[in-house]
């Protein structure tokens, strides 16, 4: 098989030495697919266009003499090409995805229909705001019922994702404290070993110093030594709820009294909103800051399905240094508040920190999103949130038998298990989970959280039926067994079914070969 610059096969090979090798480099429906600058040529492309006739050359000499090298196919073999790279990815159409933390939940249909309508899926972003009052209104109602389930004053819709989102409650801390006069002394935010890798970068970001809070053996914030490290230098802790082992944080409101008693401020990770939405308002607990995941908590597709959306939620106190743009109603009609400036004269979010995007959000997120909260209503809302902890528990009840829960006692809305019950098989976490490749399924998330050897962290969400989630609980506790039984070798081999086995990830990541070279010129 010959291969290109960047290792992949382009042509059919003629020497098949295993059982397992096919001429084409196929196997059976999994077709090898070359790049489309191998397989085309631009001579061989579908469309002719007349050259022009009596059109003077007003290029001023500048005419490209030579091709770009651009590949050219029929029409068919275009779809083709486009249709089975799509299909190389693996999607929550597809089957469970069970990455814990990143809740991967189904996408509604109804929910793609509507943020497809050509009044929402055309509008220009600079359009006049007069002409686009209902997409105005979409946002202002979005942003009005972020804030009841929340029980917040203030959100702010622009940021673009949660690491967004984290960024726009930071500075909003840091422009409170700054307007306190005390940026020069708080430096320091606490966040939990456990936390996502997102939180302490933010702080890093923000010019903070960041110090771990450590866990009680529940899995939970010890308050006790969260106490400890509490002091006038503190802006501020960043503390998610439920928290990154899927377990709620009991001592939520005295940690939020604590720290609000030692004059910082409570961000809240709200990535895991979508196990207590329409259950706790975050702003009962003392929160003063949270994101929430649109793409997580409220189904609008993310990974490699479309991109994400992190409205802001903000307590009184952070309020006045909300980010522009923001829309306010004023008799009947929408406006856009678009600077720092304009928020001034509006005396709302009077303190600005400014613009933190180009533009308004994620449009085509707010109206799924929207979707999905009407489309379920207030009892829905809670009920999918009680179904996605129930979903759990009963992940979390079938997997004990084999596997090793981390923590004692109940999860939320994911099922976190260590590598205790692969001691002395030779199998390793990440084994276990290429041998699930095999079986057909996503592996779950591994190694996260930090806290937790071998963590294997499981989230079915609400949209897996009982039957799907026995099926995944059967394969998992079938390879639990393979590997006590001694079936290291197995699993070390895994996948073997996959067009591709072990890739070197770390390599991928740190030398990426993302230019193609002709092989010419190779
Ligand atoms: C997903 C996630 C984030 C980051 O959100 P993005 O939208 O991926 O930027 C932060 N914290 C936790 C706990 C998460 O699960």
């Amino acid at each position: 098989m010959t291969m290109n610059n960047q290792g992949r096969p382009t042509r059919a090979g003629d020497v098949m030495t295993t059982q397992t090798e096919t001429f084409t480099g196929n196997k059976a429906l999994q077709i090898e697919e070359a790049l489309i600058f191998e397989t085309g040529d631009f001579d061989g492309t579908g469309v002719d266009l007349p050259e022009p006739e009596g059109k003077a050359d007003r290029l001023g000499g500048l005419k490209r003499e030579s091709r770009i090298g651009l590949p050219g196919l029929s029409e068919p073999e275009t779809m083709r090409h486009y249709v089975r790279l799509s299909q190389k990815n693996y999607a929550i159409d597809m089957g469970p995805f069970p990455l814990g933390s990143c809740t991967m939940k189904h996408n509604p249909r109804l929910n793609e229909k509507l943020a497809r309508l050509p009044g929402f899926a055309d509008l220009h972003p600079l359009a006049p705001q007069s002409a686009v009052q209902g997409a105005l209104e979409l946002i202002d109602e979005l942003a009005f019922w972020l804030k009841e389930l929340t029980g917040m004053p203030a959100v702010a819709m622009s940021p673009k994702a949660g690491a967004h989102g984290e960024l726009c409650g930071m500075m909003a801390i840091k422009a409170a404290l700054e307007a306190r006069g005390e940026i020069a002394t708080r430096i320091r935010v606490l966040a939990p070993e456990s936390a996502h890798g997102t939180n302490p970068a933010t702080a890093v970001q923000c010019g903070f110093k960041v110090e771990n809070i450590p866990a009680d053996k529940t899995g939970r914030v010890d308050l006790a030594a969260l106490k400890e490290k509490l002091g006038d230098d503190v802006a501020a802790i960043m503390v998610t709820n439920p928290n990154t082992c899927g377990l709620f944080e009991r001592d939520i409101r005295a940690i939020a009294d604590a720290v609000h008693e030692a004059g910082g401020y409570f961000y809240c990770d709200g990535a895991n909103f979508n196990a207590i939405a329409a259950k706790v308002r975050p702003g009962d607990l003392g929160v003063d800051a949270m994101h929430i995941n649109l793409h997580k908590t409220f189904s609008t597709p993310h990974g490699g399905g479309g991109p994400g959306s992190g409205p802001t939620v903000l307590s009184e106190a952070l309020a006045p240094f909300a980010p522009a743009p923001f829309v306010v109603r004023d008799n009947g009609t929408y406006h856009l508040i678009e600077s720092r400036r304009a928020a001034k004269a509006e005396g709302e979010a009077a303190a600005s920190i400014g613009r933190l995007t180009a533009f308004h959000g994620q449009m085509g997120m707010f109206v799924r999103a929207l979707a999905y909260m009407l489309s379920h209503g207030k009892d829905g809302v809670r009920q999918a949130a009680e179904d996605a902890v129930l979903n759990a528990n009963y992940v979390l009840a079938r997997l004990k038998a084999e596997m090793t829960p981390a923590f004692d006692g109940y999860c939320m809305h994911e099922a976190l298990f260590d590598d205790r019950f692969l001691k002395d098989t030779g199998v390793e976490t990440v084994d276990f989970a290429k041998a699930m490749i095999d079986e057909g399924y996503h592996p779950m998330t591994m190694y996260f959280p930090l806290v937790v050897h071998g963590a294997m962290l499981i989230e079915p969400t609400e949209s897996e039926s009982k039957g799907e989630l026995d099926q995944f609980c059967d394969a998992l506790l079938s390879l639990a067994k393979r590997a006590r039984a001694g079936e290291a070798d197995h699993f070390r081999a895994a996948p073997v079914h996959a067009p591709r086995r072990r890739l070197d990830e770390t390599a991928a990541a740190r030398k990426p070969v993302l230019r193609w070279t002709p092989p010419a010129a190779q």
